[in-house]
């Protein structure tokens, strides 16, 4: 890898001599370039900077020095590009990049970074380029790109320094995308590496606790916050956090004891994260929850009371409040109280909701619906389709009311209209103006609701029509002819208040001006400005999916609704409409509108004079993890039990110094926050049940978990549109160049070279030693011609229309000579074919299928393990959300153990129900054929879902050759390309076992059971028998569409290798993505071959046996290979050791087919090199290699920490030396945890003499038969 010194170097003597140029030229401008010129001091200071400084830099107080000399590099550099029309050497725009960087000036950087990605064709080769370019995209919370861009630096040096920061980052941006595998990997991975980082380790252990709240695995996030109070000299900020997590865990989960017992914990929590942090809001504010909800009113009141003295006034807090007067029977206290909430927040559905209650339980119907709609409107709203019904039973009501009896009434309350038009006290717009308030008016503010009413008005409103001034609006307009002459009088009013809003929001447009506080200005819709942006939830971002006329991408919130509110998931969904809450933007592609524009009120210090200037970098880096952790929460994720909070943010920013408010927690009024999430009892969530009784519902906001809230940077965290001068300003902002585009890689890995490129095994180590002479490092070598790898783009061109449903190749046996006919098993592993069925295989072979029958399976071990997946019992090939609402990809199961014994019972009864069904229908039907066409429409008229859950039984390990016998031995009647062990597999030659790859396994179904969409491990090839007596389904895409596949899962924040997914057939279609579809009857094989992309289910019950085979050919090591290095590069464990194959290979078996050949010599020489230049570094630093030798059936090992394959130098622990456990690291998570690795041992496991002559003699065999 380039040194950025090196660069830096270049980049100045270009400097200087293009200098010399233009000084000719341009004599009169000589003085101006004097001044502008680096010296030589000045060089050798910047030669040492680049993004890896990035948060261990300071730039003010003691660091002003170097942000005067990084602002001049720049100028600098610069006016030279500029003089030399942009014709510089590439280096000098990654400096560029660098020093922007440092500067936190990130438009400039990206431009920069662009350009040196366009002008250097190795740019991967980079790694502190790949770091800055993450950096600034992770800025721009363009989490798709930071991700890949990490991973890349990670990929191309894995002992890179930064490495902890990255792993950090990865596993916050994986959390956020609900990617939880992948994030606590990250986070164990940063947590394990003692290099210096901008998180503490306990801030880390925090994230990994939070991360299971997350998950809702409460009592791991209960442990893990405990033992994280353990800890010694636990930072107040971090402490006061775990404090308030548990507090409100307690409240609302069920881990202690009964209600009592828990509030008692939950309040004990909360005071004592409040003895921590006595001033956080977000605390004071669930300690009154806790107290409302145990009845102490007036300890809650002073809770809240407190809350809004300390922290920004929150929509949250004031519905609650709200609650408390309904509870107390104040009404217009009460409605003050729900009017602060909605117009903090107008999407607020819980404020609506309650008000809409409260004018119910007044007898105002009129304005109990216009709530209720405006509760309905909102993306937030939970049970759209009961609220739906209430408001059609108030209006029902309404009708049948003479209309003179309405207008009569004296009311109780004022109107929606007159109240919202009452000014905005002054505690919501400000902590100042709440204290103000408290000294004027003593506590009676909150008690006389008129008081409030002194207070001034924010301004931002007087703009805005209210929702249901809109509404109003919108129903005048529509009875223009038939408006008496008072209403004619309103509606010119109206319309021109809508001129002037319309005037003022184009105004604000035009300005740039994002007015965060001022959702109606802000709304992504302008036919309902009321409602601003809210963000993703949970469901909705996985059932959005991709919109093709939409490039923005909802992110799922992290949080997960939780508990109780399990039920309650589906209203969500149904509520959720078209796009909304744009937190970020992912693109999808380089688009022109470039929307990472800095988004200048992204926080106070972009300004000039701003904090940024004043901070610290480092600073700014938590500020920038507060904001990406938050971010995707303020916003609907309903029940979010914890989100990411005020105070976890503030814990985040904790270690910066005061500039906390001004950077992020400012913005925690803005929040949008859950809507309600527990459905017992709540009004809000049922509204009509409890409003049929026309009773105040002071327990709706109850029920609510606010927590979820934060956002902190709510009005910033997305990639906003706005039009950000930045880019305009810098040079290369037209050229989109995204870094990151993909590419085939196929001969990349491998390189296709021809068999007498191959050097001598002596001539490579000759090589070695001299690139290790001149201290280049390890991976440096490897990486000569291997960048990292990128999934295949969609080919090209694409398939017409008619071509996507291909029939799939089919062979039908018909005695046991056809089976064992050779060329079978070339059609099978013929790449051209991704599957291959084999009819009638069964049959053919006098297979005793018998043997894998359930009745069998009881009779031979009962007892036997089996893992259980419970499913949703989705309609035919569709994959909907929980609801029925929306076709989406993801689908997730839960997963449990049984045995078989157990299972079987399942299996039987729940065929014997169907049978029973069955027979019921028929009978129904016979009693009701009259009626046949209304039935029949009404099911067609039915929503999907709620659906059936059902158990697939998975995984069952036949592994055992003594439990098994009969089984297995069956099994061997196979022709020798399909069987489970044979001299022409590639796992046969692994030596050890690999559970369900080389070893058989058992799926037990009912009808409905679903193995998700994936390719097999390390892309090998699989042999699947249907086993019967039911059908299964099977749906396959060739395997070089597994990158369109693979793009499909990431725009659902799916992981294509760790998620569960079923792919959508009409995305596919839409893609141009072929498809395969057939049914596999029982005895028929169905043989899918490297790399193929597949779905099954199972049309009736049945069970199928399944394994792994790697023929012998050049396709599938290409394949297995590419899989590897993929799974390196994504931090996912590869089942199948292949360095540890490759050699084995090389041993035993000979290989006539000269691609073969090249590729596995190319592995066994980069291998070669590898250990020879570890082994010498290893002995030149003075660290002993003990030998260790192996034995025979030893397994391939793994790194215990990163999971790759480590071979034969293995870096194993002192203590697990001594102890011969043997935990074995590989190198650089070793140096991680022990730098000079003095707490390692090494092991080694081959001499190099022995490798060495595998690899000479490992040589091109005649070509007979070489996979036999
Ligand atoms: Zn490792």
């Amino acid at each position: 890898m380039k040194s950025c010194g090196v660069s830096l170097t270049t980049a100045a003597v270009a400097f200087g001599d293009e200098a010399k140029k233009m000084a000719a030229g341009k004599a009169s401008r000589e003085s101006e370039e004097e001044s502008l010129s680096l010296t030589v001091e000045e060089r050798e200071a910047l030669g040492g900077m680049d993004s890896r400084l990035f948060g261990f830099v300071r730039l003010h107080e003691d660091g002003a020095r170097t942000k005067t000399l990084l602002g001049k590099a720049v100028r600098c550099y610069e006016s030279l590009i500029l003089k030399a029309e942009g014709k510089v050497e590439s280096d000098f725009f990654c400096q560029l990049g660098h020093f922007n960087l440092l500067l936190e000036d990130y438009s400039k950087a990206l431009s920069a970074y662009q350009r040196y990605y366009s002008l250097q064709a190795d740019y991967w080769k980079n790694a502190a380029f790949l770091y800055g370019l993450g950096l600034v995209y992770f800025y721009y919370n363009a989490f798709h790109w930071a991700i890949k861009a990490f991973q890349d630096v990670l990929y191309v040096d894995p002992s890179f320094c930064r490495a902890k920061e990255i792993h950090l980052r990865l596993g916050l941006m994986f959390k956020v995308n609900t990617d939880y595998k992948s994030s606590l990997k990250h986070f164990q991975l940063a947590l394990i590496d003692c290099n210096p980082c901008t998180l503490s380790s306990a801030e880390i252990q925090f994230h990994i606790a939070h991360l299971y709240e997350t998950q809702r695995k409460y009592h791991s996030a209960k442990e893990a916050y405990e033992q994280l109070l353990q800890t010694e000299n636990l930072p107040a900020q971090v402490k006061a956090t775990v404090l308030q997590q548990l507090g409100w865990m307690h409240h609302n989960m069920d881990l202690v004891g009964d209600k009592a017992t828990k509030e008692s914990y939950a309040i004990q929590y909360l005071q004592k994260s409040l003895e921590a942090d006595p001033n956080s809001g977000q605390s004071w504010y669930f300690l009154g929850r806790c107290y409302s909800s145990i009845g102490k009113v007036q300890d809650a009141f002073i809770s809240y009371r407190q809350s809004i003295d300390k922290s920004e006034a929150s929509a949250d807090t004031w519905c609650s409040i709200g609650v408390l007067y309904q509870q107390q029977n104040q009404p217009m206290d009460a409605l003050q109280a729900y009017i602060c909430a909605v117009q903090l927040d107008h999407g607020h559905a819980a404020a609506w909701m309650d008000l809409g209650t409260l004018y119910e339980s007044c007898s105002q119907p009129q304005d109990a619906i216009k709530c209720y709609l405006n509760a309905a409107r909102s993306k937030r709203c939970g049970n759209t389709s009961t609220l739906a019904a209430r408001i059609k039973f108030l209006q029902a009501q309404l009708c049948n009311l003479p209309q003179s009896s309405l207008q009569n009434k004296t009311k109780l309350l004022p109107s929606i209209e007159e109240a919202w038009s009452l000014p905005i006290p002054a505690e919501l717009t400000s902590r100042q103006g709440a204290m103000n308030t408290a000294q004027q008016n003593g506590s009676d503010n909150w008690n006389g609701g008129q008081s409030l009413s002194h207070h001034p008005v924010q301004q931002v409103y007087s703009f805005c029509l209210t929702p249901q001034k809109l509404q109003h609006l919108e129903q005048l307009r529509a009875n223009r002819d038939n408006l008496n002459p008072a209403q004619k009088h309103q509606l010119e009013q109206l319309e021109s208040q809508f001129v002037l809003m319309q005037q003022m929001r184009h105004k604000e447009v035009a300005q740039g001006l994002h007015k965060s506080q001022s959702s109606c200005l802000s709304g992504p819709n302008e036919e309902q400005p009321l409602f601003s942006t809210g963000s993703a939830q949970y469901h909705q971002a996985t059932s959005t999916g991709i919109k093709k006329s939409n490039e923005h991408l909802t992110l799922p919130s992290n949080s997960v609704p939780q508990g109780d509110a399990d039920s309650h998931l589906s209203s969500h969904t149904a509520t959720s409409g078209g796009q909304q809450g744009i937190m970020f933007t992912k693109e999808s592609k380089p688009s022109k509108n470039r929307s990472l524009v800095p988004e200048t009120s992204r926080h106070t210090g972009d300004t000039s004079n701003g904090c940024a200037d004043v901070k610290g970098l480092s600073n700014h880096v938590h500020q920038l993890i507060a904001d990406a952790v938050s971010s995707p929460n303020h916003g609907d994720s309903p029940n979010l039990l914890i989100a990411d909070n005020p105070q976890l943010s503030a814990l985040l920013i904790g270690k910066a110094s005061g500039n906390v408010g001004t950077g992020t927690c400012d913005k925690v009024n803005n929040i949008h926050p859950a809507v309600h999430t527990k459905t017992d009892h709540s009004v809000a969530s049922s509204p009509s049940s409890a409003i049929s009784t026309a009773t105040p519902s002071p327990k709706s906001t109850e029920q609510r978990s606010i927590n979820s809230v934060t956002s902190l940077n709510s009005p910033h965290s997305g990639l906003h549109t706005v039009n950000g001068e930045g880019l305009e300003n810098s040079q290369s902002s037209t050229k989109v160049d995204l870094p990151l585009v993909s590419h085939r890689s196929t001969s990349q890995i491998i390189p296709s070279m021809s068999v007498s490129i191959c050097p001598s095994s002596t001539e490579v180590l000759k090589a070695c030693r001299n690139l290790g002479k001149n201290g280049l490092s390890n991976s440096c070598i490897l990486l000569d011609k291997c960048p990292p790898p990128r999934p295949p783009t969609s080919p090209y061109p694409p398939l017409p229309k008619d071509k996507l449903n291909p029939p799939t190749p089919s062979i039908y046996l018909e005695n046991k000579r056809d089976a064992f006919f050779p060329p079978l098993h070339q059609f099978c592993t013929n790449p051209k074919n991704p599957v291959t069925v084999i009819r009638g295989l069964a049959g053919a072979l006098k297979l005793d299928l018998g043997l894998f029958s359930t009745k069998t399976l009881v009779e031979a071990n009962n007892e036997h393990m089996v893992e259980v997946r419970t499913q949703l019992l989705q309609p035919a090939d569709e994959n909907w959300d929980p609801t029925g609402t929306k076709k989406i990809w993801r689908c997730e199961s839960n997963r449990s153990h049984t045995t078989i014994a157990k299972y079987a019972q399942y299996q039987a009864s729940s065929f014997q129900e169907s049978l029973r069904e069955e027979n019921e229908k028929r009978t129904q039907h016979k009693d009701h054929s009259d009626n046949e066409s209304t039935s029949s429409e009404n099911s067609g008229r039915r929503r999907k879902g709620p659906f059936k859950t059902i158990k697939f039984g998975t995984n069952i390990d036949l592994s055992d050759n003594k439990k098994w016998k009969l089984q297995l031995h069956e099994l061997t009647k196979l022709p020798a390309f399909a069987r489970v062990v044979s001299a022409g597999n590639l796992l046969s030659h692994v030596g050890h076992t690999i559970l369900g790859m080389n070893t058989v396994q058992l799926y037990m179904k009912v009808p409905g059971s679903r193995t998700p969409g994936h390719q097999e491990n390390n892309n090998f090839c699989s042999v699947n028998i249907n086993i019967g007596p039911g059908d299964c389904e099977w749906f396959v895409v060739p395997e070089d569409y597994w990158g369109v596949l693979n793009d499909f899962c990431e725009k659902n924040n799916l992981n294509f290798l760790m998620s569960s997914w079923w792919p959508n057939l009409e995305d596919l279609y839409e893609a141009n993505v072929p498809v395969y579809r057939f049914i596999q009857r029982p005895g028929d094989l169905v043989w899918i071959n490297a790399g193929t992309v597949h779905w099954v289910q199972a049309v009736g019950w049945c069970n199928n046996i399944a394994w792994n085979v790697g023929p012998l050919t050049a396709c599938q090591y290409k394949l297995a290979v590419e899989r590897y290095e993929w799974n390196k590069l994504k931090s996912v464990k590869s089942p199948v050791p292949m360095v540890h194959l490759s050699w084995n290979m090389a041993r035993n078996i000979k290989v006539s087919d000269p691609k073969l050949f090249e590729m596995i010599k190319y592995c066994l020489l980069k291998i070669l090199k590898q250990c020879q230049t570890l082994r010498e570094a290893l002995v030149a630093a003075g660290k002993e290699v003990i030998w260790h030798g192996r034995t025979n059936d030893e397994p391939a090992h793994y790194c215990s920490i990163c999971e790759v394959e480590v071979f034969n130098l293995l870096f194993v622990t002192n203590e697990s030396n001594t102890q011969k456990t043997y935990i074995v690291h590989c190198q650089d998570c070793a140096r991680k945890t022990s730098r000079s690795l003095e707490n390692f041992v090494v092991l080694e496991q081959y001499k190099m003499e022995d490798l060495i002559q595998v690899y000479d003699q490992f040589t091109l065999a005649l070509s007979l038969s070489s996979s036999s």
